[in-house]
């Protein structure tokens, strides 16, 4: 017997359709494999957590947090120490965002004016198609040169042909791994001129070393985001993002209050005290990724894009062969060879450790034999 008051399928199902907006149904809901048992190498995390030793800190320094408090909603403590410590120029504040998707969403939001339009090179970060869409921009994706690098005259007649209000440019660029040219992103800045935001996203930069973040002020269309997932502390979901006042007053209208929680306020405080750390992280997983670059070039039929992130592209002869043979030795990597045409047969990977690395070769070399 169904409880009357409870409305049935059918009834749900009409409720859905009138209420849920057309777009929204059409997707499909953004689905993270599990991974338990998996060698998991397809989220670009880093391998290494904190030394014991500074655990034990942070477990002292977490037990002292007021839980029972709500956050200080300006968080104006570690806004000055991630500007003080992690490259950002005096003159310049930040937005925080409950991870860099959050930033995507909030500057979506509030550039969501009605026929405003979103640029993207792609293949390309999911999220700035995802967020324009749920924020009811349209979306315009350029596609990248075969070898990976900016279609400039292409995006150039489209930024003179749709005026875009945001424009996304991944620095080194997700999933293909590598930086655009400096000088591209030059033009493209003149380009969109005071017409539009650029925003130079830089998930990637411990493991590129190549920054926009020192040039803000030449350009007051740009804003430089940033994350701490990929350096270490994905769990925790901080990003930020730095522009000019004017427009970061206006974004952060967008933000909810208490976006930051006190623990991930807390864990980023403490671990900004000993950044140092995870710099070494980096330098350790950069020079992994030459060593994996290397020993994957040798491997027959595999050919390695070049990176400046924490994982490799590789392009094999048949992706989803071979993803399948490594999902059934247990390792997780991803298949990106459906995202885009310029991405078929390409495998994405995570660089690890040096053991995690070797497991993922010999799994490989035994997944890629006939
Ligand atoms: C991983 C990633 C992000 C999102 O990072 P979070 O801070 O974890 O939300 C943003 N941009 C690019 C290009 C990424 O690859």
């Amino acid at each position: 017997m169904s409880d009357p008051a409870k409305p049935t399928g059918g009834e749900t199902m009409a409720l859905v359709e009138k209420i849920i907006r057309p777009e929204i149904r059409e997707l499909s809901a953004y689905h993270v494999p599990s991974s338990d048992g998996f060698l998991k190498l397809d989220a670009m995390e880093n391998p290494y957590r904190l030394p014991g030793a500074l655990a034990q800190q942070l477990a002292q320094r977490l037990a002292a947090v007021a839980l029972n408090r709500y956050p200080t909603p300006s968080y104006t403590g570690l806004k000055r120490e991630i500007c003080a410590r992690l490259g950002v120029p005096a003159g310049f504040d930040i937005l925080l965002g409950n991870g860099s998707d959050e930033l995507i969403s909030m500057v979506s939001v509030a550039c969501a004016r009605p026929g405003a339009k979103v640029l993207a090179p792609v293949p390309g970060f999911v999220m700035y198609a995802m967020s324009a869409r749920l924020a009811g921009l349209d979306f315009i994706g350029v596609p990248l040169q075969p070898d990976f690098s900016l279609n400039l005259p292409a995006m150039l007649a489209a930024v003179r042909e749709h005026r875009p209000a945001i424009t996304w440019l991944a620095y080194p660029n997700n999933p293909t791994a590598n930086l655009f040219a400096e000088r591209d992103l030059l033009d493209i800045l003149e380009a969109v001129g005071n017409e539009g935001l650029v925003v130079i996203d830089e998930a990637y930069q411990p493991f590129a070393q190549a920054s926009f973040m020192g040039r803000l002020a030449e350009f007051p269309n740009m804003a430089v985001m940033r994350t701490v997932s990929k350096l270490g502390l994905a769990g925790i979901r901080l990003g930020y993002m730095s522009a000019s006042s004017a427009l970061l007053a206006e974004f952060d209208k967008v933000r909810p209050p208490y976006n930051i929680n006190v623990l991930t306020e807390a864990v980023a405080g403490f671990v900004l005290e000993h950044v140092d750390v995870l710099d070494q992280q980096a330098a350790a997983l950069r020079a992994e990724r030459s060593k994996l670059a290397a020993a994957l070039a040798q491997l027959p039929g595999v050919t390695v894009l070049p990176s400046a992130a924490n994982f490799l592209l590789l392009r094999v002869a048949d992706a989803d062969q071979v993803f399948a043979r490594l999902l059934a030795r247990k390792v997780l990597i991803k298949n990106v060879g459906k995202m885009h045409a310029l991405l078929a047969n390409c495998l994405r990977v995570t660089v690890s450790t040096p053991d995690e690395n070797q497991l993922f070769l010999d799994a490989l070399r035994a997944s890629l034999a006939p």
